[in-house]
């Protein structure tokens, strides 16, 4: 009847009456081998009852055989028979000690989920999880450590729960309960009763177990009258409290309870204290998950980011890169500005509507005076700031984070985002940012390094025109779009007249002055959209891009008039110089751009020949 009730506490009494049936059969049937139900009895009774339960009941059987002692017929055999017995209860004892333990190293493999540094299950527990099956990680960035940490992340609970699951099946508790410190209180979290099943109450054992930071075992709870700290709908007889701590910070106490006395012993506890060090895990990883997870997203986007960066060679790239993964890593509005030498550009921004993209001055905003520091700068709240903050009107900022970016010590932009809340940004995220923009700038000066190639690949040194070869890239691009598109289009080959006499008089670097000076005033007369270019020696081109005859004679006349009337100083006298100029313009017939060339050519020729100082159209020679 108790059993049924689950009242253990008269176990003595039951288990005794158990024996004392088995013995009345034997007396009253006399069926001798029926004593040998002894043997299973007490194997059965090892799995629930503790050492001290089975001396007791080995002390007493001696009692039901105490006729056959009295006669001193078979003391021999009785004794014997009791010692083996006893053997019986220990073997089976000291085998139930030993599953415990196998359970606890290898028992949980289905309770858990597993994890993915160990080979097959659980980890010992105890054991540091990089013990087992090390060389199964790879790196911290290993995808698969990262996500196990993740998802084990989004049920803590249910990790918890399993663990004192099995805590409560290995050391047969009635129940297994983990409580968190909260400051100075015990806040309940987790069971293995259903929901609703512990009332915590302040104050009592569990408290005790919390501020002497050491296991507490309480095997006679109803006599002692002890508060334990918590109510449930069984009675608590044994206690066994172990704290659950991270180095020599308590963070909670593990309980397990049970209706029984004396239901546990130190090895209990150090069992326990096992599963304290196994909570403590999840504990931490619970408090670590969100800043890991904050890593592992904000990395991965730096990582992508920059890799695009890198990659990139496009200032118009970098700039959306620069300004996307700063997004990504603070989610604000963002403006990036250019440095044009002394100006500024923006070149890309999210949110922010500036109504001018070219920027002459940051005077006295914020921005003035991270040109003048070079150094990043986090202002968490705007409000007490006095000056303005951008070069352009903004709403509703609360915080701010400027960013220079540096390419040995030279200024080559600036990033700042601006967010509505105050104090916007961890300093992990203005960490993360500034390596971003550390990348940024080496791409950007890579860029520019890039750029600056490839302007010298195509520019001829002395002229700062566009070389030969240039030139002739861009005519066959022309030439190929004209054909397109129909539109007109004409070239002019200019020669410096008698140029030879200016070397042979002034000498060769004055030449190179004249030369330079020619070049200077050709590029100062044409639009942006011709193509000028050193065609050889002292002979320079132009590419008229949709521009007929006409268009073309007048640009040849201005450019004509325009040499003509600068004057070259050389030390003790002034001269001038003239050009002649032979101009073609596309039609019809021709088929390749060399045609064009040579007609040009020809016309150059015949301006020579009539006199210099002229310009010729190649329709009008060969009319
Ligand atoms: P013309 O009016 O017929 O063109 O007479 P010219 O003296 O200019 O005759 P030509 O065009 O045949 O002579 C070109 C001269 O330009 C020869 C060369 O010494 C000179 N020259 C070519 N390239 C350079 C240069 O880079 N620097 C200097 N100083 N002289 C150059
Ligand atoms: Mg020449
Ligand atoms: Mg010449």
């Amino acid at each position: 009847m108790h059993i049924l009730r689950k009242e253990k506490k008269y176990s003595i009494e039951f288990l005794f009456s158990l024996a004392l049936l088995i013995e009345g059969s034997v007396q009253a049937f006399t069926i001798p081998w029926l004593r040998m139900a002894y043997f299973p009895f007490m194997v059965f009774i090892t799995v629930f009852y503790g050492l001290k339960t089975i001396i007791f009941l080995l002390l007493l059987i001696p009692f039901l055989e105490l006729v056959n002692f009295m006669n001193g017929e078979k003391i021999i055999e009785e004794i014997t028979f009791i010692l083996s017995l006893a053997v019986t209860a220990g073997m089976s004892l000291f085998l139930k000690d030993k599953m415990k333990k196998t359970n606890m190293l290898y028992g949980n493999k289905n309770n858990l989920p597993e994890s993915p540094f160990s080979k097959g299950g659980m980890v010992a527990i105890g054991d540091s999880p990089r013990k087992e099956g090390s060389d199964e990680i790879k790196s911290f960035n290993n995808e698969k450590v990262i996500s196990y940490y993740f998802e084990s992340m989004f049920k803590p609970d249910e990790e918890i729960k399993e663990l004192l699951m099995a805590a409560k099946n290995i050391i047969f508790a009635d129940s297994v309960n983990l409580f968190m410190s909260s400051g100075s209180s015990l806040s309940f979290r987790c069971s293995t009763e259903e929901s609703g099943g512990i009332i915590p109450s302040d104050g009592g054992v569990i408290y005790l177990c919390i501020r002497e930071k050491k296991p507490l075992i309480l095997s006679d709870i109803s006599e002692k009258k002890l508060e334990v700290g918590y109510l449930k709908k069984d009675k608590i007889s044994s206690l066994v409290a172990v704290p659950v701590m991270d180095g020599n910070f308590p963070l909670g106490v593990i309980t397990a309870d049970s209706a029984r006395f004396h239901a546990f012993s130190s090895a209990d506890s150090d069992i326990l204290q096992m599963f304290s060090k196994q909570l403590m895990r999840i504990l931490q990883r619970e408090r670590i998950y969100p800043q890991i997870y904050r890593s592992h997203t904000t990395l991965k986007v730096l990582h992508e980011e920059s890799s695009k960066l890198l990659s990139s060679l496009n200032m118009d790239v970098i700039a959306q890169s620069l300004t996307d993964g700063a997004y990504r890593i603070a989610p604000s509005e963002i403006v990036f500005f250019i440095a044009k030498g002394q100006e500024f550009e923006i070149l890309h921004h999210k949110g922010l509507l500036p109504r001018e993209k070219k920027i002459s001055s940051f005077k006295s905003t914020l921005l003035d005076m991270i040109v003048k520091n070079k150094e990043p700068f986090y202002l968490s709240d705007v409000r007490h700031y006095r000056s303005p903050i951008m070069p352009f009107k903004t709403d509703n900022v609360g915080s701010v984070f400027v960013l220079p970016l540096l390419y040995e010590k030279e200024l080559l932009g600036i990033l700042a985002l601006l967010s509505e809340k105050i104090n916007a940004l961890s300093p992990y995220q203005t960490e993360l940012l500034e390596v971003l923009g550390n990348q940024a700038s080496t791409s950007i000066a890579n860029a520019r390094f890039h750029a600056e190639i490839e302007r010298l690949a195509i520019t001829d040194g002395l002229t700062g025109l566009f070389n030969h070869r240039h030139f002739q890239e861009r005519l066959s691009l022309e030439f190929s779009r004209i054909n397109r598109f129909s539109e007109p289009l004409s070239i002019l080959i200019i020669d410096i007249d008698h140029f030879k006499q200016v070397n042979d008089t002034y000498g060769h670097p004055v030449g190179d002055v004249v030369l330079k000076g020619v070049a200077d005033k050709i590029r100062g007369t044409i639009r942006n959209i011709d193509i000028s270019a050193r065609y050889g020696g002292e002979e320079l081109a132009v590419i008229l891009i949709g521009t007929d005859e006409r268009g073309a004679m007048n640009m040849a006349e201005r450019l004509r008039k325009a040499v003509m009337n600068k004057t070259f100083s050389e030390e003790k006298s002034t001269f001038n110089v003239t050009i002649s100029i032979g101009i073609s313009t596309y039609t019809k017939g021709i088929k390749r751009k060399e045609e064009l060339i040579e007609k040009a050519d020809k016309a150059l020729y015949q301006a020579k020949r009539s006199g210099r100082n002229r310009s010729i159209l190649w329709n009008e020679i060969s009319k």
